[in-house]
């Protein structure tokens, strides 16, 4: 603590979710000082070591996420009866003969990437972070007070402690506290849909391929887990059936989502507990301003049928961590703008690229026309023949290709 009664650490992280724990690990392995401030209380199951219950968000994780993950020494902390891969994506229309099926093999890769709940992705990057001289969390606090003055950022917290840093990042999640206390703008393009998320146990097995039904309301995943029986849902639908699906009686629910799946699973043998979140798409004006750098979901959001909202977060990450670390080896102040401008031009851009990509992959499926269904349908098809641009989607989906840090890069 200095003279002024401020605890001083070298960065400030808001948020201790994926993006925020994992920026966390990418620096203390460096030796920076972190305070890590996380609103929620710690998780009760965390301590017991509890993880038989399952969380209804099952995330698509791409290669270059695993890379990162394994460099912090989170993957090994998955447990293997929760951690599965997919080598197939197979995507289809309700109202149509088009299709489109990737397949890892035609890239020479053995996986399309890898399915592991969110809660227990926490988990993993909690237990790598503990223990470490370098990470002091505050939990649970929030921040009450941001200041900015030449050479410090300041936060207060809700329970009167006061920290300072060269470095304050916001990994505070979409509703981000610290954007709005800056006064960065977000904009937001409201998709009018709700995800209905839940973990299923199906007649038939996946076969560890994720597949998606493109229906009238949205498009209906099923993304295969650990289990050979155990699938993730994720429901894109209008507001009033999603909260109408979510209070179904279980065995209606099984029914009804059975045949929205055209029954490719079998029947629904049981559904886990339902959660729905709402959806937008959104990015911040800003990613920095001196002293502040924002990441993950605080910085964007993205449709959940692309799989990329935790897989962006890590790479800004990443990509912040190396700036960071740069800045520090060559004596720079990690916290000047002209450093975190860097960040922003990276990331931004590339952020942009993803979310355009994956706007046009839901265009092409979603168009609502119905004179434009076949037209739709032959777009569908053509795209899965014409093998170049597939194959630079499936790079991007799959995190093989774009500006990637270091980190993230597959080294053989
Ligand atoms: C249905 C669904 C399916 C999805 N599927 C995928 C997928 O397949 N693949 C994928 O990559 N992504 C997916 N996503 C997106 C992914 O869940 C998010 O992008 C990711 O969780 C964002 O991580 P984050 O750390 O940036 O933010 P969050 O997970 O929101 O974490 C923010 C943290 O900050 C804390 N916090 C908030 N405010 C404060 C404050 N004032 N002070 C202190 N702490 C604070 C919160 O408690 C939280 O712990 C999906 C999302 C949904 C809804």
């Amino acid at each position: 603590m200095n003279t002024s009664g401020h605890i001083h650490v070298d960065v400030i992280i808001i948020g201790a979710g994926v993006a925020g724990a994992s920026l966390t690990a990418l620096l203390k392995n460096s030796g920076v000082t972190c305070a890590l401030v996380e609103a929620n209380p710690a998780d009760k199951d965390q301590d017991t070591g509890d993880q038989s219950r399952t969380d209804p968000r099952a995330l698509a994780i791409t290669i270059a996420s695993k890379n990162i993950l394994q460099s912090i020494g989170a993957w090994d902390k998955i447990p293997k009866d929760r951690l599965a891969c997919f080598r197939k994506m197979h995507i289809w229309d309700e109202n149509g003969l088009g299709e489109v099926n990737f397949d890892s093999a035609d890239l020479y890769e053995p996986v399309m990437g890898y399915i592991v709940e969110q809660r227990i992705l926490e988990q993993a990057l909690e237990t790598a972070l503990n223990k470490s001289d370098h990470v002091s969390w505050y939990r649970p606090a929030e921040v009450k007070i941001l200041r900015t003055e030449k050479d410090k950022i300041y936060v207060g917290l809700d329970d009167g402690r006061q920290l300072s840093a060269s470095l304050l990042v916001a990994a505070d999640g979409q509703s981000s506290t610290i954007r709005r206390l800056a006064g960065i703008n977000f904009k937001i393009h409201d998709y009018h849909q709700h995800a209905l998320a839940c973990v299923v146990e199906t007649e038939l097995p996946h076969q560890e391929v994720a597949c998606q039904r493109f229906l009238t309301r949205g498009p209906l995943a099923f993304l295969p887990m650990a289990q050979p029986n155990q699938c993730g849902i994720v429901w894109s639908t209008t507001p009033e059936h999603a909260a109408e699906l979510k209070n179904l009686d279980e065995k209606v629910f099984n029914k009804v989502l059975a045949e929205a799946f055209a029954y490719h699973a079998g029947e629904i043998i049981h559904t886990d507990s339902r959660t729905t979140f709402p959806l937008a798409r959104a990015q911040a004006d800003e990613y920095c301003r001196p002293r502040l750098a924002l990441v993950g979901d605080a910085a964007h959001r993205i449709h959940p049928l692309a799989g990329q909202g935790a897989n962006m977060g890590l790479l800004d990450v990443a990509s912040l961590a190396e700036i960071i670390l740069q800045a520090r080896e060559k004596g720079r102040d990690i916290g000047a703008f002209s450093v975190l401008r860097k960040y922003e031009r990276w990331r931004k851009g590339e952020n942009r690229t993803m979310m355009m990509t994956m706007e046009g992959f839901k265009y092409l499926f979603e168009n609502k026309t119905t004179g434009l269904s076949w037209l739709r349908n032959v777009g569908m098809d053509m795209f899965d023949s014409i093998k170049p641009i597939k194959h630079e989607v499936m790079k991007r989906a799959m995190g093989l290709a774009g500006d990637l840090p270091d980190l993230a890069r597959s080294h053989f």
